[in-house]
């Protein structure tokens, strides 16, 4: 281990185990397994960051493996979103492998059961096959086709790969045990008949082997010592073994499951069946929208991958399920780009302020730190002038003492430039301030090192300069889903429970250092929270993601 100070997980207390009794730490091998049928979540990058952790801990190799054998739901948009999303992570596979790789091996593997009476092909419905499985208290009964003799299974077999039946007609099962209190142990299905075309086998085959079937061989045939999935998988390994005896062959690595609780998260639903849903009825405008909890949905609204891994790892390897509070994950997108994000001003809800002393016309520019919490961030310039944008709600014509902001007759510092006094407004004819006027302290200027500059005053306000600030698109946005568990209601559809106003857009003033910045590129508004520039950002116009606030607001409103 490299961190041997670091409590370990206890999946590394099984291979440490592992090792103790003999196992050589240079056959210690992991993969990471994703279905190409929808874009990776958060759930799989908890996922990624454990196994690609354990490769990095044990200097171990870690492949990343496509399971392939669904070719109605697969597609190669999929392959590559998954590996984009593995590398930004910050992760480096060692063989790009997919199940499909093995049909071949797989077939040649499920003849030799059927030689070995491991094996039958059953010609009966699925119904009628479903009806003798039994219950979990009831034991399920023999098919009538279970006895049929090997040399029938295979040429049988044999005619389903060379596309001779329709789908439907016949399936290969595995011959166990009718009355297992395991159900998934009653003759599972290890292939049936698709007349589909595959992502990367075309129309080679039209006999698809079954998840069970394909994974634990698959894994053998990569030599992984240790397949690590989720909890559900549990019952699962009782066949993965009973596949794997059937064909093993000492003195190769047999592969070993072990499950951890899969990642959930309040808010939120992590299924990709259910996040194409959401993007197939546009109620998203993608899997990368902001809103989703997809890897590129988080990148997109400026999640960076150690706030990702920070977040995997806090989390932690848990054996039991549990839901996480989806305010960890924006704790640490919080943190992290306090330290990384320079700070930036930009008022999103603005009313006019003009400082009737200021002359017109003209224009300073002024200091300004980038960030405090990083000494290397250095400082920029930005330009100051009679005509500013502050924020709306930062002014109010009277107001008690505990409001630190600008009232009339009260002073504030401006960031970076010069305290001001409130003194006058100039409203509509429906009462809706048009301008502030206000009055500056010429001696007052930041970092001038005058008395007056020292001067303390309660307040200090944002601001940008109307004739130099940057128009920009803001995208403000809240909770997908209203409901804290969304997915838990057996009477209604997770659908029912979407937020409304989850996107808001509006359009917002930023200082013209802005200029120029690039996609993903991350910023402080200050005092407003952290953003970033989104892909539909161009030259003629900047369209910013609000990232997360700057405090844990959520937090204190649950806890009213
Ligand atoms: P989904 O239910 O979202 O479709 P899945 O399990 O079908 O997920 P796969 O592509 O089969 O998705 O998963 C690849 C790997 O990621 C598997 O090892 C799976 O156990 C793991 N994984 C999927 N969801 C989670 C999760 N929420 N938390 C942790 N690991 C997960
Ligand atoms: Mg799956």
């Amino acid at each position: 281990m490299s961190e041997e100070t670091k409590s370990l997980n206890f999946i590394e207390h099984i291979i440490e185990e592992d090792i103790q009794n003999g196992f050589s730490p240079e056959n210690i091998r992991f993969r990471f397994p994703p279905e190409p049928n929808g874009y990776l979540h958060i759930g799989h990058a908890k996922s990624i960051c454990l196994n690609f952790g354990l490769g990095l801990n044990y200097n171990a190799p870690v492949n990343l493996r496509f399971d392939d054998t669904n070719p109605a739901k697969e597609e190669q948009e999929y392959v590559d979103s998954i590996k984009e999303d593995i590398k930004w992570l910050g992760f480096e596979w060692d063989k790009e492998c997919y199940s499909s790789d093995y049909f071949q091996q797989l077939y040649d593997w499920a003849v030799l059961l059927i030689k070995n009476g491991k094996a039958y092909v059953d010609s009966q419905s699925s119904e009628e096959m479903a009806e003798q499985k039994g219950t979990p208290t009831t034991v399920g009964t023999n098919s009538p086709y279970r006895d049929r003799s090997v040399e029938e299974n295979l040429d049988l077999f044999e005619r389903m790969k060379n596309g001779e039946f329709e789908a439907g007609t016949h399936v290969l099962r595995a011959k166990i045990d009718m009355s297992s209190p395991n159900m998934l142990m009653r003759d599972p299905l290890m292939y049936r008949i698709l007349f589909k075309e595959h992502h990367r086998t075309g129309n080679d085959w039209c006999l698809y082997p079954m998840y069970d079937w394909t994974h634990g061989e698959s894994d053998y045939v990569e030599a992984i010592s240790h397949s690590i999935c989720t909890l559900e998988f549990l019952p699962h390994r009782e066949l993965y073994e009973w596949f794997l005896d059937n064909i093993y062959e000492a003195p190769k690595v047999k592969p070993k499951q072990r499950e951890f609780a899969r990642l959930n998260l309040n808010y939120t639903v992590m299924s990709k069946r259910k996040l194409a849903q959401l993007v197939d009825n546009n109620v998203v405008s993608g899997w990368d929208d902001p809103r989703m909890p997809t890897i590129s949905g988080l990148r997109r609204k400026g999640y960076t991958p150690a706030a990702i891994r920070k977040f995997a790892d806090t989390v932690g390897v848990a054996k039991r399920d549990n839901i996480i509070d989806v305010a960890l994950l924006e704790f640490c997108i919080r943190e992290d780009l306090n330290k990384k994000a320079p700070r930036v001003m930009a008022v999103l809800n603005p009313v006019k302020l003009i400082i009737t002393n200021y002359p017109e016309g003209q224009e300073e520019w002024l200091d300004a730190e980038n960030n405090p919490e990083d000494e290397h961030a250095g400082s920029r310039k930005v330009p100051f002038s009679r005509e500013l944008y502050i924020e709306r709600e930062d002014f109010k014509e009277e107001a008690n003492r505990k409001f630190f902001r600008l009232k009339l007759g009260g002073e504030v510092r401006l960031k970076n430039a010069y305290i001001i006094k409130a003194e006058d407004v100039v409203k509509d004819e429906n009462g809706e301030i048009l301008e502030i006027h206000c009055t500056y302290d010429p001696l007052s200027k930041s970092g001038s090192g005058t008395e007056e500059s020292m001067r303390k005053v309660k307040g200090t306000l944002h601001w940008v300069s109307t004739k130099h600030a940057l128009e920009a698109e803001v995208r403000l946005y809240d909770r997908l889903f209203l409901d804290e568990a969304p997915d838990s209601h057996k009477d209604k559809s997770f659908m029912e429970f979407i937020n409304p106003d989850s996107l808001k857009v509006i359009t917002g003033y930023v200082e013209p250092s802005l200029k120029g910045v690039k996609e993903l590129d991350h910023f402080q508004f200050q005092r407003l929270g952290y953003f970033n520039i989104d892909k539909d950002s161009t030259k003629e116009k900047l369209v910013f993601n609000k990232t997360v606030g700057l405090r844990d607001t959520w937090a204190k409103v649950k806890n009213k």
